[in-house]
């Protein structure tokens, strides 16, 4: 005996980011850090994680380390390749939203034009662009990773700041400057803003 092709119609509907929603008790967004290298992005962007999980709030955390490891390892970081590199972040960025997660990026996204099509992908309403705003002499002080004194001496090419360009971000944006504030106090900035918007129907 054969099984009609429909008796399980339900099984044939994809289940909507809604319902995810509804599953999570959360509101999905994507909060996207732009900023220079050692701005404090990644700093920031994992305070503001944790805190989200002790809330209980389902997210997941993209930068560099993860992505130009893996779906991003074969792109260099001239003009073209930051596009195509952005433009895969944003479609997997895509992918958690769809399943209700509160996804979290750091990455330099440095010009407006590379901002502009992270929410024509993603969808401005479903961004939370946020300049981590501290400017590039701090940057360079800070040094952390000695990034700045090598593309200096000309060792890095196409570096943000350097000898590659940073617009300020002219999109509605939150603004974040870090300059004089803990990790901590910038994290609360960003999260006095977010949780209102991920918050599911006053629940959490
Ligand atoms: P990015 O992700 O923007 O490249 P990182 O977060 O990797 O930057 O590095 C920023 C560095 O600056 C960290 O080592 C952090 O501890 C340091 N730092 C110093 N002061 C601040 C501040 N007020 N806000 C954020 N980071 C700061």
């Amino acid at each position: 005996m054969s099984t009609p092709d429909n008796i399980f119609p339900v099984f044939d509907q994809l289940l909507q980011r809604k319902d995810k929603e509804e599953l999570l008790q959360q509101k999905a967004k994507v909060v996207w850090m732009t900023g220079l290298s050692g701005s404090g992005k990644t700093t920031i962007a994992k305070v503001v994680e944790r805190k989200l999980h002790d809330n209980g709030f389902v997210t997941q955390l993209l930068d560099g380390d993860n992505i130009r490891a893996g779906i991003g390892n074969n792109l260099t970081f001239a003009a073209d390749d930051r596009k195509e590199n952005i433009r895969r972040i944003s479609e997997v960025s895509k992918l958690f939203l769809n399943c209700g997660i509160v996804c979290i990026n750091s990455f330099v996204s440095p010009t407006n034009e590379i901002r502009q099509q992270i929410l024509d992908i993603i969808g401005k309403e479903n961004v939370l662009m946020v300049y981590i705003n501290t400017p590039l002499e701090e940057c360079e002080k800070r040094d952390v990773k000695g990034l700045y004194a090598k593309a200096r001496k000309g060792e890095i090419p196409n570096f943000t700041g350097i000898s590659a360009p940073f617009d300020v971000p002219n999109d509605p944006y939150l603004d974040v400057p870090t300059v004089g504030k803990s990790v901590e106090e910038s994290a609360d900035i960003i999260l006095e803003t977010l949780l209102p918007l991920i918050t599911f129907e006053g629940e959490k």
